[in-house]
């Protein structure tokens, strides 16, 4: 240990007064034994004694008098002015010799022909780790520099300089006032550690962020440095381990043609990948062992999950960096950090549609043509999507809407991918920018300016408990429209599928089905349709599938081939569509359920169907007939049901019940629409939009009373059978199946449990 430096070493997790958070951390690590690659701290210490002992520390103070952080002008300036004194000012000379000496001492490895020991010049990463004098725990991650691939001695000292002026960033001045710390009595040390070479890099997880499973742990790895992953410019193959028996349970493997690679010069290039390696799995057994293992060893030292990134060098594995899991959705664009959500900007604010929390770059789209600017990762800022967007939406890490309500399709869509996604923000195409770094806090409707750190509360539910442990009379079904989900939904646990919506599978096929019809390429209508029907319905092996034929409002699909053609109405969404327009093109119609016959003969007896906007008892009657006429008796060979979304179809419950059908399904996003008078898509009405009113609740009351004179079986595909005071109520009202999305179904359950619980107390649900 010197005066300046201390070594990761003799370092450890309480050390932070001497290295801040971060070097403390790679000193635990490096304590635990785990290979970490070696480096030292340049001290807190070290800093105050450099602008003390240069008398930089009273002009900082000088220049920082009486500074209003709003005033952003002066604030840039101020910073500026700090940032070049700082890096103008010389170290003293005993300070950078020695870090000049321990700099050399990480490369001493190398031996010449005399067997001698020679000083190698090595890569290292030069990185800020801040504190604070009275509260070391704050946390200032992120917030100061950080420089890759530093080598030479002449360089070494104006690394760990810069390091030193970042403190002193617009952001971190902001940050500190805004937060009452003193600027003074917040220090930084500099970590100098050794850059690995890296052949292939990733990240890992100790609990399975996708789903909260803590009994898996998942490795994402690629060829070349990791930034790629973290920028979402590759797709990493996926690893996913069972904690318990050490078994390698799934392999996603993606190609890789590119990766990013150090050169000789310390030059980061893209290089190709081999072309025999681009779709082979990228780590060997040994090496997921040896990951597995480092990875449970820091969960278990730390007491909770972890997210880790990790590099192979020599075929050798590094750990670089380990902190908790804060947020199941921890990607996101760039550099992981940033300041904190208190201090940040508000730029928009909206509803949410899909919580979550994601920073990523601005990709405003105008029109569909300029879908394809979207990469993998951005922010999709449009005035409202449309499903033939999904591809695009499938890209972004987030989503922000000017229009639209809750029950529109972007949220839909979005909620069902899991992206953040926040609608009717009424300004976002016009106050967001092409490339502005933004955060998008989705849960609390709020886009923030830059990259903001949000903390989020883990919440770790275990496999067992979504799935076999609550058991509910009422089943809890799920809502799904991607068939790539498939899998990713048949794990939440849910006892089937509510509502399959064929639009998304449509929009992604790229032409409407009127086109296909023109065309007479009925046969490749059908084709799509089995083959994403397939999906699902095989994730969900023995349990209903209720696949709703198409719903195509006119206005959504003009993107598709042969949507040009669509007429154009002064409101879509109670014009030509749903069942209404399937009788009008019938062989549309007929192809859907040529879909589901096929997929009948080849023994998915478990799919059903069900006919969207009924009004009328004739309606059901057509279908039936046209049924029928693809050889599948409807009630009997298939479950056969209706979506009960207007009005209408409530007053005629009980002839719509007597003419047959298997089931109904509450679609009350046009059923609120229709009773309230309140259009889904306006988002100036969002707060009045409620699936509660009274007038909507009398007619789902109403529905399952007469339903069950009739033994129809009720349901809910709505999006409010994920509200859990709309769960309460259909179970009192003694409703048989309730869907919800993904993320609702554990909670869902939960709800119905306890209510069904309540009931039997009081006296049994009604039947
Ligand atoms: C509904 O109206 O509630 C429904 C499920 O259908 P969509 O949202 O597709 O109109
Ligand atoms: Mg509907």
């Amino acid at each position: 240990m010197g005066k300046y430096v201390v070594w990761f070493k003799d370092l450890q997790k309480d050390s932070i007064a001497i290295a801040g958070g971060k070097g403390s951390n790679l000193g635990e690590m490096t304590q635990l034994s785990l290979p970490v690659p070696n480096g030292f701290a340049v001290t807190a210490q070290t800093y105050k004694e450099f602008i003390e002992q240069t008398g930089l520390k009273n002009q900082i103070e000088q220049l920082l008098l009486g500074l209003d952080e709003e005033d952003t002008t002066n604030l840039q300036k101020t910073s500026e002015q700090i940032q070049k004194i700082i890096i103008e000012t010389p170290v003293p000379e005993d300070m950078a010799e020695e870090i000049v000496d321990n700099y050399e001492l990480l490369g001493m490895k190398k031996r010449d022909a005399s067997n001698l020991v020679q000083p190698e010049e090595v890569f290292v990463a030069v990185r800020s780790s801040a504190t604070a004098e009275d509260l070391p725990s704050a946390s200032f991650a992120g917030q100061q520099a950080t420089f890759l691939n530093i080598k030479g001695k002449e360089h070494i000292v104006d690394a760990v300089r810069a390091c030193w002026a970042s403190l002193f960033t617009a952001r971190a001045i902001y940050y500190r006032q805004k937060n009452k710390f003193e600027h003074s009595k917040v220090y930084l040390s500099a970590i100098v550690q050794r850059m690995v070479n890296s052949e292939k890099s990733g990240i890992m997880f100790t609990i399975n962020p996708a789903t909260n499973n803590a009994d898996e742990l998942v490795i994402e790895a690629i060829y070349g440095l990791g930034e790629m992953i973290v920028g979402g410019e590759v797709n990493p193959n996926t690893y996913l381990i069972d904690k318990k028996t050490k078994e390698l349970k799934k392999i996603e493997v993606k190609k890789q043609d590119y990766g990013l690679f150090r050169n000789e010069k310390g030059e980061n290039v893209k290089r190709d990948i081999a072309k025999s390696n681009q779709e082979k799995q990228n780590l060997n057994d040994k090496q997921i062992q040896e990951l597995f293992r480092l990875g449970k060893k820091l969960e278990e030292h730390y007491g909770r999950p972890q997210d880790i990134e990790w590099a192979i060098e020599n075929g050798e594995v590094f750990l670089v960096q380990t902190r908790p899991v804060t947020t199941f959705k921890p990607k996101v664009a760039g550099e992981r950090l940033g300041i904190t959500e208190e201090a940040g900007k508000i730029l928009l604010k909206g509803d949410t549609a899909s919580a979550g929390v994601y920073s990523g770059p601005v990709k405003v789209v105008n029109a569909i043509s300029e879908l394809n600017k979207v990469l993998k990762g951005d922010v999709l800022v449009t005035v409202m999507t449309t499903p033939d967007m999904v591809p695009a939406m499938q890209r972004a890490g987030a989503i922000v809407t000017d229009e639209g309500g809750l029950t529109c399709h972007a949220a839909i869509v979005a909620r069902e991918m899991g992206t953040p996604c926040i609608v009717g923000t009424e300004h976002a195409t016009q106050v967001l920018k092409d490339g502005e770094m933004v955060t998008v806090h989705a849960s609390k409707g709020i886009v923030y300016e830059g990259k903001i750190e949000v903390k989020m509360p883990v919440k770790v539910v275990s496999s067992a408990q979504t799935k076999a442990e609550i058991i509910t009379a009422t089943k809890i079904k799920i809502i799904m429209d991607i068939p790539e989900m498939g899998q990713k939904a048949a794990e939440t646990g849910a006892d089937g599928v509510g509502l399959v919506r064929l639009e998304i599978m449509i929009a992604a096929g790229g032409i409407h089905p009127a086109e296909y019809i023109r065309n007479g390429k009925e046969k490749d209508y059908v084709n799509l349709l089995k083959d994403g029907i397939k999906k699902i319905a095989t994730a969900f092996a023995h349990k209903p599938v209720w696949v709703r034929c198409s719903d195509m409002r006119t206005d959504e699909y003009r993107g598709l081939q042969g949507g040009n053609l669509e007429p154009k109405e002064t409101d879509p969404m109670i014009g030509w569509h749903g069942i209404r327009r399937l009788l009008d093109e019938p062989k549309i119609l007929k192809a859907e359920f040529q879909a589901v016959k096929e997929l009948h003969d080849e023994g998915l007896k478990n799919v059903g169907v069900m006919i969207p906007f009924v009004i009328r008892t004739e309606e059901v009657q057509k279908a039936k007939d046209i049924m029928r006429e693809v050889g599948l008796e409807p009630c009997r060979q298939v479950d056969f049901g209706i979506m009960v979304e207007t009005p209408a179809a409530c007053w005629i419950i009980e002839e719509l019940c007597k003419e047959g059908v298997s089931f109904v399904s509450f679609g009350t996003n046009d059923l609120t629409q229709m009773t309230l008078g309140i259009d889904r898509n306006n988002e100036r009405l969002n707060s009045r939009f409620d699936e509660m009113h009274p007038a909507v609740l009398g007619e789902l009351a109403k529905v399952i009373k007469v339903c069950k004179k009739y033994n129809v079986i009720t349901s809910i595909c709505g999006q409010a059978g994920s509200r859990p005071e709309m769960a309460d109520f259909l179970v009192h009202q003694g409703i048989d199946s309730i869907s919800a999305n993904a993320d609702a179904v554990y909670d869902i359950r939960k709800v119905v449990a306890q209510t069904e619980r309540k009931l039997l107390k009081d006296g049994g649900r009604k039947r």
